[in-house]
């Protein structure tokens, strides 16, 4: 399994921390037990067009012995493109005039590599705005009205959750890509979903969970 930890730091500086990296351990997920540091794996990143190498580190639970590789919120789950760019694709495409076209070149990506972002996105938005719906709810704020386009209702229920998220200490400096990858544990993209958990300040919330599948960024793991 992997955990999405709110990663504040560049993808730069990230890097360049090699397995330097200091990343406080998170309690288990099933037990709620701390867990311990447990070694770690190399993967790329691509962020524009350039590919960085790095470092994510593993923490296990003593009591059930699962491993969690903790990986930072620049990064989705099985996609080797940085979070901040896929998420600016997608918002272009689907919440703006463009085709998939214009915006894959603006950032940089191969047209199919956006398309197949765009549409894992349309397909799951249903479930996309639902989710980021109830967590501005949980969170204090705004009802979200649903919208007849999918897509962009999605996204809107995306900003309005992002948006009372930054009342609460520590989210407004992610940015909202990191704060999709952190409340989705990196699955907005994946294609199905069950739900473990999320602690937002104190509050607790059901984000989606990973499977397998898409394209690999990593060798050994997400
Ligand atoms: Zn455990």
């Amino acid at each position: 399994m992997a955990i999405v930890w709110p990663c504040p730091t560049s993808v730069d500086t990230y890097a360049a921390l090699g397995r330097g990296v200091d990343v406080a351990m998170p309690d288990c997920p099933r037990c709620a037990l701390p867990m311990g540091s447990w070694s770690g794996y190399w993967r790329t990143v691509r962020e524009g067009v350039r590919d960085l190498r790095i470092f994510v580190p593993r923490a296990r639970c003593s009591a059930c012995r699962t491993t969690h590789a903790l990986l930072p919120a620049f990064c989705f789950l099985r996609r080797l493109h940085d979070a901040a760019t896929i998420a600016a694709v997608v918002e272009e495409v689907v919440g703006g005039p463009d085709g998939v076209r214009p915006a894959a070149r603006r950032h940089g990506v191969v047209h199919e590599t956006a398309r197949g972002w765009v549409r894992r996105f349309r397909s799951r938005a249903g479930e996309i705005a639902a989710g980021f719906a109830a967590l501005s709810v949980e969170l204090g704020g705004e009802v979200v009205t649903p919208l007849a386009d999918a897509g962009r209702y999605g996204l809107a229920a995306i900003r309005a959750s992002f948006e009372v998220a930054t009342t609460l200490p520590g989210w407004a400096v992610l940015g909202w890509s990191r704060f999709v990858a952190v409340v989705s544990g990196g699955a907005l993209l994946s294609a199905n979903t069950t739900s473990p958990y999320l602690v937002i300040g104190r509050r607790r919330f059901m984000p989606p969970v990973p499977d397998r599948d898409d394209e690999n960024g990593g060798e050994h793991g997400p």
